[in-house]
């Protein structure tokens, strides 16, 4: 087991969104404190955190002052720029490593990380000028979706096309941004599994999440999913398989699909990988109400080298995201027995913009 950072010891969180706010929370109740590195003035992380740095991802020599002053570094967010973990790390421990960020930050290099693991994937194909989209649709078949390998998140910079026609239009929209079409699985749910994975190898898993998205956006997360106990061991074995892989430290995030009707031939499950995140996700925002250790503190954990957190659930939950004007409903939702409201301090409620969450607890039925 490595050395265990002290109560009082700093923790440095790379962004400032409310994943930081719920990590610097989380931290707080272990006696750490947090400093936030983040490239906007007033973002939600600073009201909670003892130290604030604003810079930007690309400022050397603020970095490396951010790494000095703190005992590790982490990230909130999975669009920090590899140089970034490079300059922190020659001051401060990093984690998770920038393997998983790298592998995250691609979606053509994280479904041929899947493919090499034997981790099922949507047929997907490489897609960077006109002549690879013809040839990627002689074997990805109709519809399909295009997404743009970097930078896409909640939906963004992905097209749905249904002809070649609108593959090519598709393609001219993303103005050579290098991308790949992947095939539009039938599923019949989403999930999402949260592994934590400590310094010294040691896994934890919470319960498989269902998730249902609205325009590209998580919207709900329930928990138990409607799984039977093999999709749920093979859920897990798949995420604690890319945790392993990327010598992941702290929490991990990987998004399934489960097809509809049989697994094929094969195949051990209906369940393909979508996408993976190296960091704490929004669905996993009800194991602060429904867990007795949450997935912030358990990254918390991970990262500064304490033995992991219980994940087990105590509750079912129904977890609903407040996005935009949303959040007005705030009074009537904190009048709500057994609903936990959690509000991230943003002052513009634009539409898309995650404003807070409320969790429902239900008692636990499985
Ligand atoms: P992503 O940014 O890749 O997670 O995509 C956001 C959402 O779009 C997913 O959670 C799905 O609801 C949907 N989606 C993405 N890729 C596919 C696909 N290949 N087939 C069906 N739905 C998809």
């Amino acid at each position: 087991m490595p050395e265990a950072l002290s109560p009082g010891s700093i923790i440095g969180i790379l962004g400032g969104g409310q994943l930081g706010r719920m990590l610097a929370l989380a931290a707080a109740r272990l006696g750490l404190k947090s400093h936030i590195y983040s490239d906007e003035p007033d973002v939600p992380a600073f009201d909670v955190s003892a130290f604030s740095t604003v810079g930007s991802f690309a400022d050397e020599a603020s970095l490396g002052a951010f790494a000095s002053s703190v005992d590790v570094v982490t990230c909130e967010f999975e669009n920090v720029p590899a140089r970034a973990l490079e300059i922190a790390g020659n001051k401060a421990p990093v984690h998770p490593p920038a393997k998983a960020f790298a592998v995250a930050q691609d979606r053509l290099v994280e479904k041929d990380f899947m493919r090499a693991l034997g981790i099922p994937v949507a047929d997907y194909a490489d897609v960077h000028d006109e002549q690879s989209l013809r040839d990627a649709l002689a074997h990805v078949r109709l519809p399909a979706i295009l997404k743009t390998r970097r930078f896409g998140y909640d939906g963004k910079g992905q097209a749905l096309v249904r002809n070649e026609a609108e593959a090519l239009a598709a393609l001219t929209e993303l103005r050579g941004q290098p991308a790949l079409i992947e095939r539009l699985v039938a599923f019949e749910r989403e999930i999402s599994v949260l592994v934590v994975r400590g310094q010294d190898g040691a896994l934890k898993f919470y319960d498989p999440v269902e998730n249902v998205h609205q325009n590209g956006i998580l919207a709900v997360s329930r928990v138990p999913a409607r799984i039977d106990a093999g999709c749920v061991l093979e859920a897990r074995r798949i995420a604690g398989t890319v945790a392993e892989a990327l010598g992941h430290v702290g929490v991990l995030c990987v998004e399934m699909f489960q097809r509809e009707g049989e697994a094929p031939r094969g195949e051990a499950s209906r369940l393909l990988v979508n996408e993976i995140a190296p960091r704490v996700h929004n669905s996993g925002h009800w194991t602060i109400d429904a867990c007795l250790v949450s997935q912030f503190e358990n990254h918390i954990r991970a990262i500064a080298g304490w033995p992991l957190g219980e994940t087990a659930r105590h509750s079912d939950a129904v977890m609903t995201n407040l996005i935009g004007a949303d959040v007005e409903r705030w009074r009537e939702l904190a009048c709500e027995e057994g609903v936990a409201v959690h509000l991230y301090g943003k002052a513009a409620a634009r539409p898309g913009r995650k404003m807070g969450h409320f969790t429902r607890l239900l008692p636990k039925s499985s």
